[in-house]
């Protein structure tokens, strides 16, 4: 439907917090960490997008290696779909690789799931979906 947020991989949130609200003019509106995925998020609006910032909070976190191998930066784009089931269903019988199977619950209340670079032209993308509760 449109683009959720773009996840941006960073060494320390603290410090990027305090750069990307410079650039932004305003701060992150939340603070947030994923146990399972070893990461701690900050969110910025933009628009109506938002830029997520992701911090490794372990050194097997998926963030810790991206950073050991590529450095800080764009690490995936997410895009909202509003069936995600449906959607992972479609996206596997075009070929696409998923990293999951069935979808994880992630920062700010969504659904998530993931497709493997290696089949989206090197880009991490992730579906999401909102928790409607
Ligand atoms: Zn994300």
């Amino acid at each position: 439907m449109k683009v959720e947020h773009i996840g941006i991989a960073i060494k320390n949130l603290e410090n990027s917090n305090q750069l990307f609200a410079k650039l932004f003019g305003h701060e992150h509106y939340k603070v947030e960490e994923v146990l399972s995925e070893g990461v701690a998020t900050s969110f910025f609006k933009c628009g109506a997008t938002k830029i997520e910032l992701l911090e490794a909070t372990s050194p097997d976190s998926p963030i810790a290696k991206f950073i050991a191998k590529k450095g800080e930066g764009i690490h995936h784009i997410a895009f909202e779909v509003e069936d995600i089931y449906a959607e992972m269903k479609r996206l596997a019988a075009e070929g696409f690789q998923l990293l999951n199977e069935t979808p994880k619950k992630g920062a700010d209340n969504k659904l998530v799931c993931f497709i493997h670079p290696k089949t989206a032209n090197g880009v991490l993308v992730e579906l999401c979906q909102e928790i409607k509760a």
